[in-house]
């Protein structure tokens, strides 16, 4: 296809000036195709692309130019999953709007004050960007009017299906009109999407950038195997090995998020956790600050980094693959964007092999095994990093000459070598101490043919567990076992001796999956019983020792 630039494509002036303004060039491969068509008129699409390929504009750019400014009503309506993407978009809104006056957009979304919503809404609201929740509250309250929109955009559809907004977004889709134009963007398309179109779109025109649920051409995906207690271990490493880095560190579960946050900011790294547990003026303030670069780690769930907008990731590290394989799709979409190229890393064990081959199916790349770096090479490379900012360092004028004719006096009787020397051992003493005989953290394959013989990890390893439900309630092991699976919907959890009593039952896990038991299980239930997941003390432990081993 040959691709036209934004004036070929007949963008009003007013449009082309605001989209120069913030240095796009040329239209992105979505602005290519839905431009085009949907600039000539309406017409239903279905677009298959990640964030970070301009889809944005590809879908707000023909709104704007069709909104009739001497009209009040609500005109368009763009629903996205999130309060930051909410944001987000509007305020890419006001930036393709700056020349045309009296354009208005309005954000609305949960966690903030409805009233000052309501309030916005009340001055007259072109186009409205909404989160499902908020925006159906608004309607319920009679606080907005969507029966008179020409167009509605459902903006990362797969995600707000996978947040339960299914029944908000048919509830808000029942009050627009039969004959609006509705666009559909969505990362992958699961069938609950697919459903969603089929009812509410005609002969749409379908559309995917790139492959088809392929992740961006822009990022090389790498995995390391690692025993599961050698995680964090791991993670340590692959950060230092890359002083660079700015990066997402995805976790399964709010607790594993926290700790892992917490051990890296104990270990002197710039980090933050975002999970969901934080208010939103935490999540505020956690999100500015790595927007400014304050902290160069965030580690995060996968629901907590939805929406959030940081276009020049360098990595995105999954500390273990996530649960839902379509979910490393979004987690790996995060990098690569905006033209740049991105490294998505997975620390993985051994029993997470299979998992790993179907997610090469769902991206249809490959994710490619690499070394776990040694304590050496991550001193040599940290060392080049040192001489490389050491070289880049202005020099010449400024406040600091007028302090150099003392500190040359104070290092007169130094050679040349021995300030070298002294200068690279104080940059690098701690990490010289920490990877000194640091041991190989590898996996090694010929280990796991014994580890698959004798799945059950050694000794010491084992957390205990207990709940208060046993014979009594009808428990019996199997059960166990059964919501175990259930909990983290896989069978690999190592599951060690279960005993169950009158009416309590204890049991043991790999205790390198105990948090996430523990957090699974909260979910499941025992024959409609709530079940509580307590850690299990001493004492009873050793009484656990004798039961039966499974
Ligand atoms: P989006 O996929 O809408 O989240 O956009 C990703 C990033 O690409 C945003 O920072 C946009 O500002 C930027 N962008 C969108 N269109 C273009 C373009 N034609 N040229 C350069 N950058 C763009």
């Amino acid at each position: 296809m040959t691709s036209l630039s934004f004036e070929q494509l007949g963008l009003a002036p007013e449009l082309l000036h605001a989209v120069k303004d913030l240095g796009f060039e040329t239209p992105t491969e979505i602005q290519q195709q839905t431009l085009p068509v949907l600039l000539d008129g309406p017409k239903d699409i279905i677009a298959l692309s990640q964030t970070g390929t301009g889809k944005t504009a590809a879908y707000s750019l023909p709104i704007i130019e069709h909104i009739d400014l001497d009209a009040w009503h609500t005109q368009a309506l763009i629903l996205s999953p999130t309060r930051e993407l909410c944001i987000q978009i509007a305020r890419d809104i006001e930036s393709y709007t700056k020349y045309i006056h009296g354009l208005r957009v309005v954000a609305v979304y949960g966690g903030a004050d409805i009233q000052k919503q309501i309030k916005q809404l009340k001055k007259g609201a072109h186009i409205i960007v909404a989160t499902p929740g908020r925006m159906l509250d608004l309607l319920k309250r009679g606080k907005a009017d969507v029966t008179t929109i020409n167009t509605v955009v459902l903006d990362e559809a797969d995600e707000m299906l996978n947040m339960g907004f299914k029944e908000d977004l048919n509830a808000i889709l029942f009050e627009t009109p039969r004959d609006k134009n509705t666009l559909l963007f969505s990362a992958t398309m699961p069938p609950e999407a697919d459903r969603l179109a089929k009812q509410y779109m005609e002969n749409p025109l379908r559309i995917t950038i790139g492959k088809k649920n392929a992740g961006s051409v822009n990022v090389s995906h790498v995995y390391y195997m690692v025993q599961a207690r050698d995680r964090y271990k791991a993670l340590r490493r692959l950060i230092d090995y890359n002083p660079d880095m700015y990066a997402i560190v995805f976790c399964r579960t709010r607790r594993e998020t926290r700790e892992i946050a917490d051990h890296l900011m104990r270990d002197g790294y710039e980090a933050d956790a975002l999970h969901g547990e934080l208010t939103q003026a935490q999540r505020d303030h956690v999100m500015k600050k790595f927007r400014l670069r304050n902290i160069r780690l965030l580690v995060a769930t996968d629901v907590a980094a939805r929406g959030l907008d940081v276009n020049d990731l360098s990595h995105v590290i999954n500390i273990d693959l996530p649960e839902d394989v379509e979910a490393y799709t979004h987690r790996s979409g995060r990098t690569g964007r905006a033209g740049k190229t991105g490294v998505c890393m997975s620390i993985i064990h051994s029993r997470e092999k299979s998992k790993l081959r179907r997610i090469e199916q769902i991206i249809k790349a490959e994710i490619v095994r690499q070394p776990i770096p040694s304590g050496e090479k991550i001193v040599e490379q940290q060392v080049l990093h040192f001489v490389e900012r050491l070289r880049s360092v202005e020099t010449g004028e400024g406040a600091h000459q007028a302090l150099l004719p003392a500190v040359g006096e104070k290092l007169a009787d130094m050679s040349r070598e021995e300030l070298i020397e002294r200068l690279v051992k104080l940059e690098l003493e701690l990490l010289l101490k920490l990877y000194k005989n640091a041991p190989d953290l590898n996996f090694k394959e010929k280990r796991r043919d014994r580890e698959e013989r004798r799945p059950a990890p050694q000794r010491g390893n084992w957390a205990g567990l207990e709940i208060g439900l046993g014979e009594k309630q009808g428990m019996q092991a199997g059960d166990i076992i059964g919501m175990i699976n259930r909990a983290t919907r896989s069978k690999d959890v190592p599951v060690g001796k279960i005993r169950v009593q009158h009416s309590r039952t204890y049991f043991e896990v790999d205790a390198d999956y105990a948090d996430w038991v523990m957090e699974g299980m909260r979910k499941v239930d025992f024959r409609g019983r709530p079940v509580y997941v307590e850690k299990s003390g001493p004492g009873k432990e050793r009484r656990v020792k004798k039961a039966r081993r499974y």
